[in-house]
């Protein structure tokens, strides 16, 4: 199964796309966290994308466009995958088409996670990174055990200004995908606010609507 998660920054399809690929035994192909790797790598796409990433613009669509395409034809996606964060543009979004097209396996679903803006600004200020288990938390309403606190990193580029940079590249760019996609395959939307068990609850009924759970 191919499912594609569609939301704003910070709006929880992180943390849904870790819990439901360990479920269904699929990759979650963040490309965020991809791209964040070979930053930390040094890698020439790394340098290349991190400026970008800091002031919270889109990395260019070749760069990211290539990186995801090598990643889907690994082995381990031969079964499926969960894309998080990717596509963003309909640059994207056609190319991802043609690739699957190409390969004669359709997307099965996409999830339209819907949050506020004034959410997603509160919750990705607030959030926390374990670097060691690489477990994301937020220090108001899923704080960390007090013993970890003091190893917790803030991504560089969830403070205020560059976030509401993110939500407005969401809403111009990505947030039209989800009529891209209506045309194409099934797009349930789900509300993104609530419990992680609510949420996961309302996304596994989806995927067992789908049949792909
Ligand atoms: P994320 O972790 O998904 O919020 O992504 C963090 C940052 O990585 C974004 O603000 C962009 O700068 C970059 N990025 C991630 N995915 C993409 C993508 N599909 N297209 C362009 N830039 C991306």
């Amino acid at each position: 199964m191919r499912i594609i998660f569609i939301g704003p920054p910070g709006s929880g399809k992180g943390t849904q796309a870790k819990r439901v690929t360990a479920k269904l035994q699929i990759p979650h192909i963040s490309s965020g966290d991809m791209l964040r790797e070979f930053v930390a790598k040094g890698t020439t796409l790394g340098k290349q994308a991190e400026t970008y990433m800091k002031k919270g613009l889109l990395v260019p669509d070749e760069l990211v466009i290539d990186m995801i395409m090598e990643r889907i034809h690994q082995h381990d996606a031969c079964r499926g995958f969960v894309l998080d964060g990717f596509p963003r543009t309909l640059r994207q979004a056609q190319e991802l088409d043609q690739a699957l097209a190409n390969s004669g396996l359709p997307v099965d679903c996409v999830i339209h996670f819907d949050v506020p803006d004034e959410e997603i600004i509160m919750r990705s200020t607030s959030r926390r990174l374990d670097p060691e288990t690489g477990r994301i938390y937020n220090i108001h309403f899923d704080p960390p055990p007090l013993e970890i606190l003091e190893r917790l990193v803030q991504r560089e580029d969830d403070n205020e200004e560059t976030v509401s940079h993110r939500l407005t590249k969401y809403r111009e760019q990505t947030a039209p995908l989800v009529d891209f996609y209506r045309n194409k395959t099934t797009v349930y939307k789900i509300s993104g606010v609530g419990t992680f068990e609510e949420i996961e609850a309302n996304l596994l009924d989806s995927l067992t609507q789908n049949g792909s759970f």
